[in-house]
């Protein structure tokens, strides 16, 4: 059963005064089959951790380890975490000029199985999971993040998602810039691999409105650096209720 098990991490950035901490010990387990939610305020190091993760050369880590399986995930390069299983939303966000989706999308199952998927069944695979997620079929031929709007880029990402079959999926910030029917689909697209039974899922999110289609098993509050508290859905309903700010008091939110 694919395990995440991230301990006392600490993650810095070349800032202009020097290096600065910006993860300060964070502890989290995510087992397959389980959604976790990370909530937390602008600033807080959400998305370093996610880039942590993710192995971006610009965030060092300073202490604590990152395992999957057991396996020492800080030790890999980017695409050996990919082939761990370790799905980062953002991993790719960069436009790939003259590299269609079709072809990016078949490149990245082929590096992750270990062999190309065979072309007739991938094409059907390709083209359902584009019907699910109400994406034009023309899309597959875009370069990838070339002029996508917002809503195409999530639907991209969950697209991979579907299609990649990791054990673990780090979604950031999934919601951002979605209108009320992308955040629709691009949740049901969650939910579909998270039915599955087979991933293991970290949402991480500024917004509670997202956990409305998508539930999670746990929530965890993430405040300067560090998850703060940890409870069930129903800490998620206090979030919407009352806000960040009983955790970010005594101390700058960022
Ligand atoms: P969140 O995703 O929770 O909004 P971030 O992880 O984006 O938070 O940022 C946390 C803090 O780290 C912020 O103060 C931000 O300015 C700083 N930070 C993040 N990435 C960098 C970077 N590459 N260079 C300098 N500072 C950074
Ligand atoms: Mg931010
Ligand atoms: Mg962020």
């Amino acid at each position: 059963m694919a395990t995440l098990e991230i301990h006392d991490l600490h993650v810095s950035v070349e800032a202009e005064g020097g290096p600065t901490e910006i993860l300060r010990g964070v502890d989290l387990t995510v087992k397959q089959g389980e959604t976790h939610a990370i909530m937390g305020p602008n600033g807080s190091g959400k998305s370093t951790l996610a880039y942590s993760l993710a192995g971006h050369p610009k965030y060092t880590v300073t202490g604590g380890t990152v395992t999957l399986d057991g396996e020492d995930v800080l030790e890999m390069s980017v695409d050996e975490r990919a082939r761990a299983g370790l799905f980062l939303a953002m991993q790719y966000p960069v436009e790939v000029p003259g590299v269609s989706v079709s072809n990016f999308l078949r490149t990245s199952a082929t590096a992750i199985r270990g062999e190309a998927p065979k072309l007739r069944t991938w094409v059907k695979e390709v083209k359902e999971a584009m019907a699910r997620l109400e994406m034009d079929p023309s899309f597959a031929e875009r370069n990838v993040n070339e002029g996508f709007s917002g809503g195409e880029k999530k639907r991209h990402e969950i697209l991979q998602l579907e299609l990649l079959k990791p054990r673990m999926a780090i979604l950031d910030e999934t919601d951002s810039g979605l209108d009320i029917d992308a955040l629709r689909v691009v949740s049901e697209g969650v939910n579909r691999v998270r039915e599955t039974g087979e991933s293991g899922t970290l949402l991480i999110t500024h917004y509670t409105r997202i956990l409305r289609y998508i539930k999670p098993d746990h929530v965890h509050v993430f405040a300067r650096g560090r998850i703060v508290a940890s409870g069930g859905p129903e800490l998620a309903e206090d979030l919407e209720a009352n806000g960040y700010e009983q955790y970010t008091k005594g101390g700058a939110a960022s």
